[in-house]
């Protein structure tokens, strides 16, 4: 069967989906404590879906009315070869934008590549500007590396530079402010990202070091005033926006505890490995590497097999107040 409508992705709650986050490597130069634990197992690469499979995944949500496609991973940027597949990404005729989502540590060199190769935005992930602190919350990164990245893209010239931090109490929570001033230096946004009981870690107990926005924005409060953006208590998106009057920067919160955004959700998952993940809390998927493979398959079954496998989207994640993990798989093989 051909399947040529653009509008097929909607999910049988009436939610139109049109935005793809594909995780082009479960690979990663960091291993944030939150995010991943010490020692780690991941894919052996045939089990990864080529530069071509990705691709073709791409296009094939395109063709289904996707319009965002946002590359992530692990650490996309140490997928060999990704300033081609961001270049015919972008590329795709009917695809509104492509971003990515980085630790920003080979962005010093990567930046103007990616920009030419048509990536419009970039989220740069930092959850400390102490050197020390830096090191332990990422196990290998380097404070200055990350720094000048974010300084090569801010000089690249991007539509838009976002910063995303993962605060945890008796971890970071002191550095709040200097993140946010940072943000402010640099006149970009920052959005502070609950911590998600997603895969089992060693370091630390998930339920004593969770933050909420709510904690959160009281404590910036204590030194800017945060006025919301748009109505209050109506979201068009997982990032609650406040302005403060003296900056251009936005502060965001992405609660997914604390404030579910699940009714707004326009977006779906493709792992590494070529899984559609339906939603970041369930576990549900459907193998899409097992179609592209299948020489008796072709690119329309591809296409059916997305449009079928959304009639599987959850209505919402439920995280437990434990913070106990029932997902068992980490972020970085979620495709953040
Ligand atoms: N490596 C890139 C980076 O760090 O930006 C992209 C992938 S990373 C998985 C995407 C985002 O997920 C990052 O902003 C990271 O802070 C966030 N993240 C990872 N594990 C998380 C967790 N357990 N809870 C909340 N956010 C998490
Ligand atoms: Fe790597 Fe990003 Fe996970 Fe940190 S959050 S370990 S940078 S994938």
């Amino acid at each position: 069967m051909k399947i040529s409508s653009k509008n097929l992705l909607i999910d049988p709650f009436g939610r139109q989906i049109n935005y793809l986050r594909l995780s082009v490597t479960d690979r990663c130069n960091f291993r944030c404590v939150y995010c991943m634990s010490e020692e780690m197992e991941f894919l052996p690469k045939p089990k990864v879906l080529t530069l071509e499979e990705l691709y073709l995944i791409g296009k094939a949500f395109n063709e289904l009315g996707v319009t965002k496609i946002r590359l992530t991973g692990g650490e996309p940027l140490v997928r060999n070869d990704i300033v081609s597949l961001a270049k015919k990404l972008s590329s795709l005729p009917d695809l509104f934008e492509l971003v990515m989502t980085t630790n920003g540590a080979l962005l010093q060199h990567m930046a103007i590549p990616l920009k030419e190769a048509g990536v419009k935005r970039l989220n740069i992930s930092i959850d400390s500007l102490d050197r020390r602190s830096f090191r332990n919350l990422t196990r290998y990164g380097n404070l200055e590396q990350v720094e000048n990245g974010i300084n090569a893209a801010l000089d690249a010239g991007f539509e838009k530079i976002k910063l995303n931090s993962v605060i945890m109490n008796g971890k970071n929570h002191t550095e709040v402010i200097d993140l946010v001033n940072f943000a402010r230096e640099k006149e970009i946004d920052i959005s502070f990202i609950e911590e998600m009981p997603l895969g089992n870690i060693e370091t630390h107990k998930r339920k004593e070091t969770l933050m909420t926005s709510a904690e959160l924005r009281d404590l910036i409060s204590f030194h800017y005033k945060l006025e919301p953006l748009g109505e209050p208590g109506k979201l068009d998106g997982p990032s609650r926006y406040y302005v403060m009057k003296d900056s251009s920067s936005k502060i965001g919160f992405i609660s997914p505890h604390s404030n579910n955004f699940c009714h707004l959700c326009n977006r779906v998952r493709v792992t590494a490995e070529g899984r559609l993940l339906l939603c970041l809390g369930h576990e549900n998927s459907i193998d899409l590497r097992a179609i592209i493979r299948d020489k008796s398959a072709d690119f329309d079954d591809l296409k059916q097999a997305i449009v079928t496998g959304l009639t599987n989207k959850p209505l919402r994640h439920e995280f437990r107040e434990d913070q106990e993990p029932t997902v068992l798989r980490f972020m970085n093989a979620t495709g953040g």
